[in-house]
C-alpha cells in the first residue's frame, strides 16, 4: 500500500506530530511549506495554526486523499497542493517549513531550503537519526563532516528529539530525529561553490592533517589548473619558479593550520 521508493512512513503518533508543529512556532499569519504531506497527519495540525499551508506531494494518490481529508474538515481554503517532486521545482514563498522528510532527499532538500530566498524563519524536519546527528555535530565529534559544516555555515541547527521506529507505519529500518533549523540572516556573503570546494578537500580524509589532504596529486593538479586560470583571467603573470605545492603549503603555514585536522576545526577556522 505504501510506496517504499518515496520513503512513505506515515507518522502515526499524534503527540510527535503536535511536538513538530509546536517547535516550529507557527503564527496565525504564517505560510507553511510542507514537504511530503502524505495522508495529512501533520497537515491537519499545521492548518489549525497557520494562515496557509502549501504542501508538495509526489504521490497523486496521497494528494487526492489529503484533498478529501482537508475538504471534510472544511479547511480547503487554507491549503494549496503542489503536485510532483519537490526537488524539481522552484519553491514558493514560505515563512516556515515542516516535513516528515522522505529520507532519500534529506541532504538535497536541506540545501535547497538553505539556498532559497527570501529566507524562511525556521524549519522543523524529521530525518534519519544519523543524518540529523551529522547536521548538529560539533568539531571533534565523530559525525562532524562536510554536511555539518555546510549546514552550520548557513543556519543554527538544534536536535529536538529522537523518534523511535514504532511511531511510523510502516516502521522504517532506522531511528529518526526531529531537528530545527534557523537560517542565519543575513547569510554569510561567500561563494558557496568555492567554499564547498575547500570543504571537500579538507574533509576528504577528515582525520588527516590539512597538509596531507592538500598534498594529494589530484588536489594539487586541480589547484594548479585553477590558479593558472585565475592568473590568466586577471592578467597576472605566473612567476618563473611557480610551484603550486610551495604556494599552498606557504598559505597553510601562514595560517598555522598545516598540521591541523578538519575534524577539529570550527566554521570560523574554515572562513579564515
Ligand atoms: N507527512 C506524512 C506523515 O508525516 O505521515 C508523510 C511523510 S512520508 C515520510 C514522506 C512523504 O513524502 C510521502 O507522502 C511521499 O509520497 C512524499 N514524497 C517522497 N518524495 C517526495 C518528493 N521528492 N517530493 C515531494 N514529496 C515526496
Amino acid at each position: 500500500m505504501f510506496n517504499k521508493s518515496l520513503g512513505q512512513h506515515i507518522l502515526t503518533n499524534p503527540l510527535i506530530a503536535q511536538l513538530i508543529v509546536d517547535r516550529a512556532d507557527v503564527k496565525q499569519t504564517d505560510t507553511v511549506l510542507e514537504v511530503g504531506p502524505g495522508t495529512g497527519n501533520l497537515t491537519m495540525k499545521i492548518l489549525e495554526q497557520a494562515k496557509k499551508v502549501i504542501a508538495c506531494e509526489a504521490d497523486p494518490r496521497l494528494a487526492a486523499e489529503l484533498t478529501k481529508r482537508v475538504r471534510n474538515a472544511n479547511k480547503q481554503n487554507k491549503l494549496e497542493i503542489l503536485h510532483g517532486d519537490v526537488m524539481k521545482r522552484d519553491l514558493p514563498f514560505f515563512d516556515v517549513c515542516i516535513s516528515n522528510t522522505p529520507y532519500q532527499i534529506s541532504s538535497p532538500l536541506t540545501f535547497k531550503l538553505l539556498a532559497h530566498r527570501p529566507l524562511f524563519r525556521c524549519a522543523v524536519l524529521m530525518f534519519q537519526h544519523e543524518f540529523a546527528m551529522k547536521l548538529v555535530a560539533k568539531p571533534g565529534e565523530s559525525l562532524y563532516g562536510r554536511i555539518s559544516v555546510n549546514c552550520q555555515l548557513y543556519a543554527k541547527v538544534e536536535h529536538v528529539r529522537k523518534v523511535g521506529k514504532n511511531n511510523f507505519k510502516p516502521p522504517p529500518k532506522v531511528e529518526s530525529s526531529v531537528v530545527r533549523i534557523d537560517p542565519i540572516n543575513p547569510p554569510p556573503a561567500i561563494d558557496f561553490d568555492e567554499w564547498d570546494g575547500l570543504i571537500r578537500i579538507v574533509f576528504n580524509r577528515k582525520h588527516k592533517t590539512l597538509k596531507a589532504n592538500f598534498k594529494s596529486k589530484t588536489v594539487m593538479a586541480m589547484l594548479e589548473n585553477n590558479y593558472k586560470t585565475f592568473c590568466s583571467e586577471n592578467e597576472m603573470m605566473l612567476e618563473d619558479n611557480f610551484d603550486i605545492k610551495e604556494k599552498v603549503l606557504a598559505v597553510l603555514d601562514d595560517l598555522n593550520v598545516a598540521d591541523t585536522r578538519a575534524i577539529t576545526m570550527t566554521i570560523d577556522d574554515f572562513l579564515e
